[in-house]
């Protein structure tokens, strides 16, 4: 069957699926589904509707952008040259608003891990994903140490909104 995309849209075509598949949530996701983790993505019935949620790890993870969130000391967090004041007030609630999601979370029950986009860059990669999984096997060794008379039980009525991530055919 003959290729119906020109060479030009074909490239432009795989070249917008490649900026996509690199994005840093996608990293992440990749990653944790190939290491056996399990998880639901998106997750709008939880404060700040978090990135990904481990529900057996009682842990949600949120990948930040350096800018928008304003990593402390991240050399990718400068704030601009023109109407710096109106940036530095937005990046501040912003800030703000993380932490009272990660307050109601903590209420909640659950653990929060923020990743950071710098992280993620192909320098610190490697260590950041393995740092993460050992952050999450620690967490999953605590949980079960502290709750060993309750066994984990999905409840359904939190199951209802999540959403599936593509591809993910793992319960949660
Ligand atoms: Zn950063």
């Amino acid at each position: 069957m003959p290729d119906k995309l020109s060479p030009e849209q074909r490239n432009r075509c795989m070249a917008s699926i490649r900026s996509k598949d690199t994005k840093p949530e996608m990293l992440v996701r990749r990653y944790l589904f190939a290491r056996g983790f399990r998880y639901r993505v998106n997750v709008k019935r939880l404060p700040g509707t978090p990135d990904i949620v481990l529900r057996k790890y009682r842990t949600v993870i949120f990948i930040n952008g350096c800018f928008w969130h304003g990593h402390e000391d991240c050399r990718y967090f400068v704030l601009p040259k023109t109407n710096t004041s109106f940036w530095k007030a937005k990046i501040n609630r912003n800030r703000e608003r993380d932490m009272q999601k990660r307050i109601q979370l903590r209420l909640l029950g659950w653990h929060t891990i923020i990743l950071w986009e710098c992280q993620l860059k192909p320098k610190q990669r490697e260590m950041t994903l393995k740092g993460l999984e050992r952050t999450l096997n620690q967490i999953y060794l605590e949980n079960y140490s502290l709750h060993k008379a309750r066994p984990y039980t999905p409840m359904e009525e939190e199951r209802g909104d999540m959403i599936a991530a593509e591809g993910d055919a793992g319960e949660l």
